[in-house]
């Protein structure tokens, strides 16, 4: 799960890592207000949407006039933000951060992930405050600085000193406590991922998180209420939430053949296959063992809602899962929700003869697919004609 800078900022704090002082609001007479409680002369007007690159995007801007302020906030309040992490089809800014303007000296990158070899969270450090991580370690990788931090002790005094040696911050002592304070964090909360970039030297000599980017691991939510209340709907994809409200696994796609699939490993074949016909995945979509006929009812509505939908792929084993369950399903959705597309059906296993005497019986145009090949191909097919 992820949430926004202005959040991942709060928490921050909490740790004892600085950051900028500022507050979030709605709406531009609040940004306004905000910047005049916050004083000074230069402040930042920050879109607050969950991707990163705003900068570049014209999401970050400085403004040197309270009129400048609302201005900015005006312009960002409402449009469509497009950077290369949010898609060609950009995110609506609906909040935004304003913060005191910051004098930089240095920007760092400084991150942690959970290094799945090693089993134990790596922080990454770097000089190239400012670009993106991964050109980094593209072009100049002996600039990321890497220590794999043994859970049982912690982050070292010593291997955090070293990390800020390495990149070139003079003052170790307070760039290793920051170090520990963000590492607290991520174990604490259970983050798979943080990111300060950049973490910049200000002119007066002192460290300070300038943003600030959080994952959290979803499977480890249950225990953690104050990450849950950070969560912003606005910022996740309306098909994926749906799907959580009936415990489904689904995932949108830029393709235009709907799957659905019982089974995480046959969706991901479904989808392999798919491709290797030359069509393109319009969602992963797992409906899970035990599904009931709701449950598939509610998938098959779900997919039925991609505007760029062209065909329907189920691709049923029936094991745990019946195939006359899955056919109820699909015959009660499209009777439901109107199908304008080609629907081919694969179903293989248990009560597969049942299941198929129902989808013969319903009298809906269904594409039956003998077997895998055989269905991926007419998908495809029926989607281009
Ligand atoms: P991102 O592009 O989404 O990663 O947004 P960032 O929060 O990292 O901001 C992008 C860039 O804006 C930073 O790398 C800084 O160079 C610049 N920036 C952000 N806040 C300030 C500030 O207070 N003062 C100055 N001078 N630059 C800032
Ligand atoms: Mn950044």
């Amino acid at each position: 799960m992820k949430i926004h800078e202005y959040q991942g900022k709060e928490i921050l704090r909490e740790y004892g890592v600085p950051t900028p002082r500022g507050k979030a609001c709605f709406s531009a007479d609040e940004a306004v207000a905000v910047a005049q409680s916050l004083g000074g002369s230069a402040w930042v007007v920050k879109a607050q949407i969950h991707a990163g690159g705003r900068g570049k995007g014209g999401g970050v801007k400085v403004a040197r006039s309270l009129d400048e302020v609302r201005n900015f906030a005006d312009q960002m309040l409402g449009m469509k933000l497009v950077t290369h992490q949010t898609g060609p089809d950009g995110q609506v800014v609906r909040r935004l951060l304003i913060e005191e303007g910051i004098a930089i000296e240095r920007e760092y990158y400084l991150g942690m992930v959970v290094d799945r070899e090693s089993q134990r969270v790596a922080l990454l450090a770097s000089s190239e405050g400012g670009m993106e991580i991964e050109e980094v370690a593209k072009e100049s990788p002996e600039k990321i600085h890497t220590v794999r931090i043994d859970p049982e002790s912690g982050l070292f005094d010593k291997d955090a000193e070293e990390a800020a040696s390495a990149i070139g911050i003079a003052n170790l002592r307070s760039a290793a406590s920051l170090f520990q304070g963000l590492y607290k964090a991520f174990v604490e909360k259970d983050a798979m991922l943080a990111e300060i970039n950049p973490l910049v030297l200000t002119l007066d000599g002192s460290l300070l998180a300038l943003d600030a980017k959080f994952n959290f691991d979803s499977n480890a939510l249950y225990r953690h209420p104050e990450i849950i209340a950070y969560r912003d709907l606005d910022e996740e994809d309306p098909a994926e939430i749906e799907a959580s409200k009936f415990d489904l696994s689904y995932i949108s796609l830029d393709g235009d053949i709907a799957c659905l699939v019982n089974g995480a490993g046959l969706a991901m074949a479904t989808m392999d296959i798919i491709k290797l016909y030359g069509g393109n995945p319009a969602n992963f979509l797992d409906v899970g063992g035990g599904a009931s006929r709701e449950k598939v009812t509610e998938a098959f509505k779900l997919m039925l809602k991609n505007p760029r939908l062209k065909a329907i792929l189920v691709n049923i084993f029936g094991g745990i899962m019946k195939c006359d369950v899955i056919a109820e399903g699909i015959v009660a959705a499209v009777r439901e929700v109107h199908l304008e597309v080609p629907l081919v059906v694969r179903l293989e296993g248990t009560n597969v003869d049942i299941g198929k005497q129902i989808l013969e019986d319903s009298g809906l145009p269904i594409i039956s697919g003998s077997d895998m090949a055989d269905a991926a191909q007419k998908a495809v097919a029926a989607a281009r004609g």
